[in-house]
């Protein structure tokens, strides 16, 4: 269980909790375009008195809370950026001890949980009492509210962090999605837009010309006979296709999304071979083709396993703690696949309990949230 003061202080702030939940999580920030909630949450910590907080060129809220000369650096994050493109404010209800509102769990409860922790230590700081919350024999303390974790953000956030902080990190850890299950292996992926072109024409005047929407299926066919590697778990997908101009036009230009994933290294090397192949297959049949990367996610590199398991019970520990339930481990693409890429300890812990994660019907129970809040608290403070 946790120490009395932290429990009294969650306790003392559940309403502040579900206030902040309620406006972060109106405030649109889709990847990439997190400016609106990086002033806000920059602004916040400032008010509680948070020194040293600034906004980086990726857009990260970075708070420097406790720098130590010796003994390394944890970083502890929980992303601000949003799958919705919305550039007004997202819509949010309630309904009892329900909040629906996109990116209501991922990840704007987990944000809050971490920001609720930060004001409990930039407190503790001015009141001289940081020793006793969080004593000097341990690693200093990097929190950070990131941007571009979703999608086409690329994970910018966190790779700004570990090329300025990298070699100094001891242990990530990053809170996202719900309290039942911990990621502590990644799961790197490939993304791609693919666009074939021709010449088109008049669907009856130049019937018998190449159709572009005709040859991209071509290609969809053949990426759909890659045989996935049986060990590890390896899956690939064609997310979107567009093209075309009219019905009677033979089109002209057709592309997709197309994105690979696995949890093994060289799972992904076989399926970016794999999918050279076929492009080549198809340039070799005359196909004009383009591919265009657009996303790359590393795989975990060689981490310490003694390191890594001690950062992961710990985690365990503090979600058992809290739920009295044994978290679910597993791999995923977070946060956590770029410290991993980088040999670092990494975990990824959830704050909630909900549901709908990247749809518009996205739902937490909001009373959840004290627990999240007690899962961050146990995981930074708590040795
Ligand atoms: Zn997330």
């Amino acid at each position: 269980m946790l120490n009395e003061s932290m429990e009294q202080f969650i306790r003392e702030h559940k309403e502040e909790a579900f206030e902040l939940l309620r406006t972060i999580g109106r405030i649109p920030a889709p990847s990439n375009h997190e400016e609106k909630r990086a002033a806000f949450c920059c602004q916040w910590l400032k008010e509680q008195g948070a020194e040293g907080v600034i906004i980086d060129e990726a857009l990260n809220v970075v708070y420097p809370a406790v720098t130590r000369e010796t003994a390394g650096l944890e970083v502890y994050m929980a992303h601000m950026d949003v799958v919705f493109p919305d550039k007004e404010d997202l819509p949010l209800t309630e309904n009892g001890d329900f909040i629906f509102c996109p990116g209501i769990g991922d990840d704007t409860a987990c944000l809050v949980c971490l920001l609720m922790a930060a004001k409990y230590l930039a407190r503790a700081i001015k009141e001289d009492r940081l020793e006793e919350v969080y004593p000097s024999h341990l690693p200093g303390l990097l929190l950070v509210c990131n941007s571009g974790e979703e999608g086409l953000g690329n994970l910018k956030g966190v790779r700004k962090i570990c090329e300025k902080y990298g070699n100094q990190i001891s242990a990530f850890c990053t809170f996202d999605s719900q309290l039942d299950k911990l990621v502590d292996q990644a799961v790197g992926s490939e993304r791609f837009r693919i666009t074939v072109r021709t010449q088109g024409g008049h669907s009856f005047n130049d019937f018998g010309r190449d159709n572009a929407i005709e040859k991209l299926a071509e290609v969809i066919s053949l990426l759909y006979r890659i045989p996935v590697p049986e060990n590890g778990r390896t899956t690939f997908n064609v997310g979107q296709i567009q093209g075309g101009t009219s019905v009677n036009t033979i089109a002209q230009e057709a592309h997709m999304l197309y994105e690979f994933r696995s949890d093994r290294k060289e799972n992904l090397d076989y399926m970016h071979k794999q999918f050279d192949a076929v492009i080549e297959e198809a340039r070799a049949a005359g196909i004009e083709i383009q591919t265009e990367l657009l996303g790359l996610r590393p795989c975990s590199g060689k981490i310490d396993p003694g390191r890594q398991a001690e950062l992961l019970g710990r985690a365990v520990a503090a979600v058992e703690a809290v739920t009295g339930m044994r978290p679910r481990t597993g791999s995923g693409s977070t946060d956590c696949n770029i410290p991993m890429s980088l040999g670092i300890p990494s975990v990824c812990a959830g704050c909630y309990r909900g549901g709908g994660a990247h749809t518009r019907e996205e739902f937490i129970e909001a009373s959840s949230l004290t627990d999240g809040c007690r899962v961050v608290f146990h995981m930074m403070f708590q040795r």
